[in-house]
């Protein structure tokens, strides 16, 4: 899936449908009124709603910790294209179990995408640190694995990395957020998360799902 691609068409879904998007709009604060919420943002607007999403991704977990939550450092590379991957049956992708773990994949132009060797940290002068010696190692572990593929890293980067400690994604619902819900769609599989929170939480606000949802709801804080 082209993550770039999927993102703008539901954004251009969502606006066909009389969604307003505002871009280059960060989130600075917000104030609790009797049925409201007013939101404020950087550039000076405000935003006033029944119910606010916080769909940050990690960044939620500097708005409200989620004692379920684990943020860690991930690295990954892609390669230049490969000629020959006669030794790589199906060009199947792979995806380890072990810790510390690799992912390979292969691209439509050819070339190797390999990610992994988390590191604990959530400082990102600490992750970045480590930027280079990864994509030396996540070379050598390609190499480990398939070693007639001789070829180099062409990008390369950290990120950050969410996933939960019961690998379960979290709809937070906190008290001190009254008329908020927290997104956190953490874990390896957090697009296919993304989709079955979002249809529950709208569920929820339309009052089609009345059910008290303990496995989805922040359970790391009850
Ligand atoms: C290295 C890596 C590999 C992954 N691999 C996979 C995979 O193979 N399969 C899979 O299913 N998932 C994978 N994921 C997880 C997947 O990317 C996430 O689950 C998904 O992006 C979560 O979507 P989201 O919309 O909740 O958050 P995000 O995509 O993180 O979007 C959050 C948005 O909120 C914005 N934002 C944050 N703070 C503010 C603020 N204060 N004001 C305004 N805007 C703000 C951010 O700029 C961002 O645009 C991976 C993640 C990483 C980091």
């Amino acid at each position: 899936m082209n993550r770039l691609y999927n993102t703008l068409g539901l954004l251009e879904s969502a606006y066909t449908r009389k969604v307003r998007l505002y871009e280059q709009t960060e989130w600075k604060g917000h104030k609790q009124e009797k049925d409201t919420v007013i939101f404020y943002t950087k550039n000076h607007h405000s935003i006033k709603a029944h119910h606010i999403i916080f769909a940050g991704g990690y960044a939620n977990q500097s708005i409200k910790p989620d004692k379920n939550a684990v943020l860690t450092s991930s690295y990954n590379i892609v390669t230049k294209p490969v000629a020959d991957f006669s030794s790589w049956p199906n060009r199947i992708l792979i995806w380890e179990t072990a810790r510390p773990y690799i992912y390979l994949r292969t691209t439509p132009d050819h070339r190797i995408i390999i990610g992994g060797l988390d590191e604990a940290t959530t400082i990102a002068e600490e992750r970045d640190k480590h930027l280079h010696s990864k994509k030396d190692q996540l070379l050598i572990e390609l190499n480990r694995r398939f070693p007639n593929i001789q070829v180099e890293a062409e990008f390369y980067l950290g990120a950050f990395y969410g996933g939960t400690h019961d690998g379960l994604p979290i709809l937070g619902i906190y008290d001190e957020f009254p008329r908020c819900t927290f997104l956190n769609a953490y874990g390896d599989n957090g697009l296919v998360y993304s989709m079955v929170l979002a249809r529950i939480l709208r569920d929820m606000l339309t009052g089609v799902l009345r059910l008290t949802l303990k496995y989805i709801c922040n359970r790391g804080n009850t």
